[in-house]
C-alpha cells in the first residue's frame, strides 16, 4: 500500500493498470487469500502449460486426418495418465527410511512420501518454532503443527482423504 501511495500521482497509469488489471483479481493469486484454500501446493499453472504445451507440438508434428490426430492425443493423455498413476505408486511404496519412525506407522504406506515430508516438516517446525498457523491443514489438508503438537503418531483420519 506504501508502494502504491509513493507511486499513484507521479505513475498514475501504472497504479490505474495495477487496480484494474491486477488488484480486483487478487483473491485468486496473493497468498493472503490462497492460503485459505486447499491447494495440495499447486499454485502455478506450469504443469498444465507443460501438458498443454506437450499436446499442441504432437499435434503440429503430427500428419494426418482428424481421426489419426485424435488417436494420437488419445494415446498421449493415456500414457500421461499411467506415468502420473505409476509416480503416485513409487511415491507410496518406496519410504525414505527417515519416516521409519513409530510417528509414521499408522500413515506409512497410505500415503506419498511428499506428504509424509510435509508432515515431518511441520512436527519439526512445530517443535522448534511453537506457533500454528494451520496453513498445512488449510491449504493440503494434513495434520498442522497444533494437531501434531503432543502426540506420538499420527493417524490417517487427521488425513483429508484425498490424499491417500
Ligand atoms: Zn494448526
Amino acid at each position: 500500500m506504501q508502494l502504491f501511495n509513493m507511486c499513484k500521482d507521479k505513475y498514475s497509469n501504472f497504479t490505474s493498470y495495477c487496480s484494474t488489471t491486477w488488484l480486483v483479481h487478487k483473491e485468486k493469486f496473493a497468498k493472503a487469500w490462497t492460503n485459505h484454500v486447499m491447494h495440495f501446493g499447486t499454485t502455478t499453472s506450469n504443469r498444465a502449460e507443460g501438458a498443454h504445451a506437450s499436446l499442441k507440438k504432437m499435434l503440429r508434428d503430427c500428419k494426418g486426418d482428424l481421426a489419426t490426430s485424435w488417436d494420437a492425443s488419445h494415446s498421449l493423455t493415456c500414457n500421461r495418465h499411467t506415468e502420473i498413476l505409476a509416480s503416485f505408486e513409487r511415491s507410496i511404496h518406496r519410504i525414505d527410511h527417515i519416516f521409519m519412525f513409530p510417528f509414521y506407522t499408522n500413515i506409512r504406506g497410505f500415503v506419498s512420501n511428499k506428504c509424509l515430508q510435509l508432515i515431518d516438516d511441520e512436527h519439526i517446525r512445530m517443535k522448534s518454532y511453537g506457533g500454528c498457523d494451520c496453513l498445512l491443514r488449510e491449504t493440503h489438508g494434513l495434520p498442522c503443527g497444533c494437531e501434531l503438537a503432543g502426540h506420538r503418531s499420527t493417524t490417517l483420519l487427521s488425513i483429508n482423504s484425498i490424499c491417500y
